[in-house]
Formats: structure tokens, sequence, C-alpha cells
């Protein structure tokens, strides 16, 4: 197996590392919507299953981060981590179905910054996240009188859409109902920078006629 190929350790099967996240992460969400898989080598286990390798419980695996800042970028200390473009890999394709990503946990106290990264968890396992580590929180984002709703953008962070889940061959009837969620509120959009880009084909002010008019 060359540096750029990985075994999978559910399936055996063995595919480009840039294959990763979407290969396993369709181990993980089949686990998680009860879709039965046969699989020869190890099954996925709940709660915290690795989106790079599929495994639980291992160190290196639960060593997951972001780096804080505008962009973020995502680390972990997996033996299958490589890197991928973060921003394009919130968004479910054909390609790269998957959305499974380090995620920030938005609950107060629960990410802590390390260096340059903070700590992150796997947005498959972020409503298991919440029900274990955040008892008293609603992870269906719905109204209950004794329950704190969860933070509006760590909602859409966790969101898995009906598209993702027919990509990644989840059947119908085993996705869950989705609420509709709430916008997130505007003032928790970065601003823009306002600086345009300075291009060469910007047209300046006209060049005045030198031409001399003779009367
Ligand atoms: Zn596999
Ligand atoms: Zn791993
Ligand atoms: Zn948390």
């Amino acid at each position: 197996i060359s540096v750029k190929s990985f075994q999978c350790h559910q399936c055996h099967e063995i595919l480009p590392i840039g294959k990763a996240r979407s290969h396993v992460g369709k181990h993980i969400l089949k686990r998680m919507r009860g879709v039965v898989e046969a699989l020869s080598g190890d099954q996925i286990e709940t709660p915290d299953p690795c989106g790079f390798c599929g495994r639980s419980g291992l160190p290196e695996c639960s060593r997951l981060y972001l780096t804080a800042g505008a962009n973020p970028q995502p680390k972990s200390d997996c033996q299958h981590f490589y890197k991928f473009m973060y921003q394009r890999a919130l968004i479910s394709t054909d390609n790269t179905p998957s959305t499974n990503v380090p995620i920030l946990c938005s609950i107060i106290g629960c990410t802590h910054r390390q260096g340059k990264f903070v700590t992150a968890i796997w947005k498959y396992n972020a409503k298991q996240h919440l029900e274990d580590k955040h008892p008293g929180y609603l992870t269906d984002g719905l109204a209950a009188s004794n329950a704190a709703p969860i933070p509006i953008e760590m909602l859409h962070a966790m969101e898995i859409t009906d598209d993702e889940e027919r990509r990644m061959g989840i059947p119908t009837q085993y996705r869950p109902a989705k609420p509709v969620l709430p916008p997130i509120q505007a003032k928790a959009v970065l601003p823009r920078s306002r600086k345009r880009p300075h291009t060469a084909t910007e047209v300046g002010p006209e060049r005045p006629n030198r031409r001399v008019r003779l009367s």
C-alpha cells in the first residue's frame, strides 16, 4: 500500500487516501441510521468513531482539532489523516458526498484552545456528543419547556441534508425527519472585507485629449 492509499478497517477495500472521509463516512452513517452492512473487518462502534479511520477509542484519533481563525483547517493524529479543503468539504457533492468533518462544539466551555488549535468533534458524532456530554440540551432543535436550546450555528454545523443521506446510500425509510432550522442571525456572519482587488484591467480616469485644436 502506497502512502497515498489506505485500507479500510471496516471493509478492507484499498482506496486513495483522499476518499477516506467519504468512504468511512458511509460506514459510520449507515451504522448511525441502522442500515446493516456485512463488513469483513471492524464494526463501527459508537459513540465516537473517527471520521478518517472509523475506529473508536484510539488516543491518536481523539486528538482532533481545527486551527483557530477565519479559515479553519482540520488536524488529527489519526493514521489515516490527510489534509483536505475544509470549506469545500462542508457541501455534499456526488464526488465527495460526506460532510463529516471536524466541527466546534458551541456549548460554552466545551472546546479548548491548544496553541493555534481548537479541540473539535466529528460532525456525524455531534448529536451523540451533545447527548453524552451536555445532557439538558435539546438535540432536535425543537422547543421544550425544560431543555436549553442548542446554539443555532451548531444546529446548522450538524445538519445532514437529505441529499447527503441519499448520496451516502441511506434508504429513504432509514432517514430521520429533519426539522427546518431557523436561519443563522446576521450577527453571526463575519464581516466581509470591503477591499476590492486591484487589477490591471481596472479603468482609470480617461486620458486628457492632448491634441491641440488649431483654430
Ligand atoms: Zn470500507
Ligand atoms: Zn482514526
Ligand atoms: Zn461539547
